[in-house]
């Protein structure tokens, strides 16, 4: 393991930036998110929780696809700009390190999203450590540590240092680029006494336990049905905010913008929770907010964990814990149908 002193960070951010697009968490119009790195930016990485969730820097909020140029009746096509930037993410928490492999399965095992084929390639994953886990976390149900984010380096900030520790073949070759920086640390006490701390923590939060036995893909019709969903979703305002924070959210539409000269064609993140979600001409498939919000939350918990192996599409980060208006969130549905054992 390396460490470097956490008032030596500007100059390693500053290297990093030299040769690849470095996101970090930044503070910036009232919140931190995870953005691009410049000299003046503030960097926060004791946020514990970026408001909306690292998958932005693999599957923007809207990114485009084509440009056709009409001229009377000639039509030209400008080719897209491939993302062929080599890019450092840094600070990614456990849940949103895992949130990548979830998402991995959705836009590259079964038909890629070249987009996002390039940019999971061409990324160097640093993540770090959560020191202190807040009450709405639940990352531990579903079998991920806080305290060893994994990642392409795994890093600790304790006592003013930040430790930093290679996993994989990008993770070493990142090292190897920037470790005139870093002073070798021989001794990992401070960075077990930490983990156990944040695991001891984590033990005390109110959902690390939750009961997920109940979502299984033999209960499909069983939960779809269940009278439940009902009281659950009355007060569901069909925002979005839910789907917008979370990292294994997934939909988007592909939209059309007439320009001067043609037609931008753009990708753009959709909501299952919105009433014109998968309009087609006949119509909604899923006219009632009830039956939207039962659709989310079976995908997480049943259907996707169906097609995948059991795995649940879900990190327990709680950030929709904590950003819906309306205090509805995958703990509520999990508490309430888990219930019906
Ligand atoms: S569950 Fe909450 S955050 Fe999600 S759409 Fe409904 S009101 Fe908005
Ligand atoms: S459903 Fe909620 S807790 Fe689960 S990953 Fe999404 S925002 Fe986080």
């Amino acid at each position: 393991m390396m460490k470097i002193s956490l008032k030596n960070l500007p100059e390693l951010y500053s290297f990093i930036a030299k040769k690849n697009d470095l996101y970090l968490p930044i503070f910036k119009a009232g919140q931190v998110d995870f953005a691009k790195w410049d000299k003046d930016a503030i960097v926060d990485l004791n946020k514990l929780k970026t408001t909306k969730s690292a998958k932005d820097v693999f599957f923007p909020q809207s990114q485009d696809l084509v440009r056709f140029e009409v001229d009377g009746k000639k039509i030209s096509i400008d080719e897209p700009i491939m993302p062929t930037n080599k890019q450092v993410i840094f600070g990614v928490k456990a849940c949103d390190n895992r949130s990548f492999e979830l998402l991995d399965m959705a836009f590259v095992e079964d038909y890629p999203d070249t987009f996002y084929e390039m940019r999971r390639a061409n990324t160097t994953i640093v993540t770090l450590a959560c020191a202190k886990p807040d009450e709405a976390c639940f990352c531990k149900a579903y079998g991920i540590d806080a305290a060893d984010p994994k990642g392409d380096v795994s890093t600790w900030i304790v006592d003013g240092y930040l430790h930093w520790m290679p996993n994989t073949d990008k993770g070493i070759e990142l090292t190897t680029e920037v470790k005139d920086f870093f002073e070798l640390d021989m001794d990992n006490s401070a960075v077990e006494n930490q983990q156990s701390e944040i695991r001891a923590i984590i033990d005390r939060l109110p959902y690390s336990n939750i009961d997920l036995s109940k979502f299984t893909p033999d209960k499909l019709l069983e939960l779809f049905n269940s009278p439940k969903w009902k009281a659950l979703s009355e007060a569901c305002l069909g925002c979005g905010t839910c789907t917008f924070v979370c990292p294994t959210c997934q939909c988007y539409d592909v939209k059309d913008f007439k320009t001067k000269t043609g037609v931008q064609r753009f990708k753009c993140w959709d909501s299952c929770m919105f009433a014109d979600f998968t309009k087609c001409a006949h119509g909604n498939t899923r006219p009632s907010q009830m039956q939207r919000y039962r659709q989310r939350f079976m995908h997480k918990l049943v259907y996707f964990p169906s097609n995948h192996d059991g795995v649940y599409s879900c990190v327990g980060c709680g950030r929709c814990v904590q950003k819906c208006p309306q205090m509805l969130n995958i703990v509520k549905v999990i508490k309430t149908l888990g219930e019906d054992k």
